[in-house]
């Protein structure tokens, strides 16, 4: 099923969150105290399924491990250990890049040094603003001050890398300063940021708010005009802006973010968690109780999944390759949208036979790969 390349790559999810930030529509479970014992035997149940399934092959040791969420601190300094040993990272078998999601209020220098002593290698800090007023109307659980002492704690746990990710486009009422959170937080000097644009995801209570008239989104402009700024700023700062939202200082890219865009096989565990093991795509049961009891019962839905294949595979291959900075080799677009990209600044060369989006691109990446999709189909 994963055809001839051993899976290299984990992604679990960890559903739980205390509360629901308004903004939010990943597969969560919220309640203030997370279901962790259910959790850790539902995801080794999991596991032993897929190492048993004849057709999947596993590196070993594994090359990227991701815990994403969710709040994956809410489990604790733990967790790092309970997960090291149901993946079993016994002798040398520790992956090479193994990331932990953080959020500020879970976090502090005990968390960070137990994890930074079984084998995590870099921690993904959810940090979104320091604006006291900005974090109230997110719903978040932290204050600027615990964002700090959160960034101080995964600083000085010794971690290979870390990265912070922060959210632009806000609505104006809010009175967010952007300039201001990214002049805070390099103050940290961070190896890596990640930074995402508000949306307004169908189903949230930000929706539901938008729909009544009593948020008015960013407009496009401030939109635009935030992401080139810190595009700017942090290409100054001496970041690689090595994808959309990504930006790097040397040897801090993210190596399992790498392995989603470039079309290698992953495997995820846990509850709305997708897999990739080409040419199929699979996705897991959303609901946390629902995954928790099906397992629990041995009694697990197979997972849905759908072959990527065809038309739907070069446009999908298109879309990873346009948003990452190595971009796609020049005969793969007419030679019309060619000079009309670079024209128009939404394209730059990246060699003498490749061509990659610029941050104006970028910001249309979308469209770019619509108008790109009829020549790379062919190509
Ligand atoms: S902390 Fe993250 S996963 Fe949890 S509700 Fe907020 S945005 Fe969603």
């Amino acid at each position: 099923m994963s055809g001839s390349h051993p899976v290299g790559s984990l992604y679990l999810h960890v559903p739980f969150c205390a509360r629901q930030c308004g903004y939010c529509d990943f597969a969560i479970s919220v309640g203030r105290r997370a279901d962790a014992e259910a959790w850790y035997g539902a995801v080794a149940q999991e596991w032993r399924r897929w190492r048993e399934d004849a057709d999947v092959h596993f590196t070993r040791p594994l090359e990227t491990v991701y815990l994403g969420g969710g709040t994956p601190s809410m489990l604790g300094s733990d967790l790092a250990l309970r997960v090291a040993e149901i993946l079993d990272f016994s002798a040398g078998a520790t992956p090479s890049e193994w990331t932990i999601e953080v959020n500020p209020e879970s976090c502090d220098d005990a968390l960070t040094r137990a994890w930074a002593s079984a084998g995590v290698s870099r921690v993904s800090i959810g940090v979104q603003s320091f604006h006291e007023p900005t974090l109230t109307w997110m719903g978040r659980l932290h204050g600027s001050q615990g964002a700090e002492t959160a960034l101080t704690a995964a600083k000085r746990a010794g971690f290979a890398s870390w990265s912070v990710d922060l959210m632009f486009g806000l609505p104006g009422h809010i009175g967010r300063d952007w300039r201001a959170d990214l002049d805070r937080v390099l103050r940290f000097e961070p190896p890596h940021l990640s930074l995402y644009g508000l949306s307004v995801e169908e189903g949230t209570p930000l929706a539901r708010r938008v729909a009544w008239g009593q948020v008015r989104p960013a407009p496009d402009e401030r939109y635009r005009e935030e992401y080139l700024y810190a595009a700017e700023r942090l290409r100054a700062e001496g970041y690689e802006h090595y994808e959309v939202s990504s930006f790097a200082r040397e040897g801090h890219r993210s190596r399992h973010n790498q392995v989603y865009w470039s079309g290698r096989p992953y495997l995820g565990l846990g509850n709305g968690a997708h897999s990739f093991l080409p040419p199929w795509r699979h996705w897991n049961e959303r609901v946390w109780p629902d995954y928790r009891d099906a397992w629990a019962s041995g009694t697990p839905r197979p997972a849905e999944r759908e072959c990527i294949d065809g038309e739907a595979a070069a446009l999908e291959r298109l879309w990873l390759d346009l948003r990452r900075i190595e971009g796609i080799e020049r005969a793969r677009l007419e030679s019309a949208v060619l000079e009309r990209w670079q024209a128009s600044g939404l394209a730059e060369s990246a060699g003498h036979d490749r061509i990659r989006l610029t941050p104006n691109g970028w910001l249309v990446l979308d469209e770019l790969t619509v108008e790109a999709s009829h020549r790379a189909a062919t190509a």
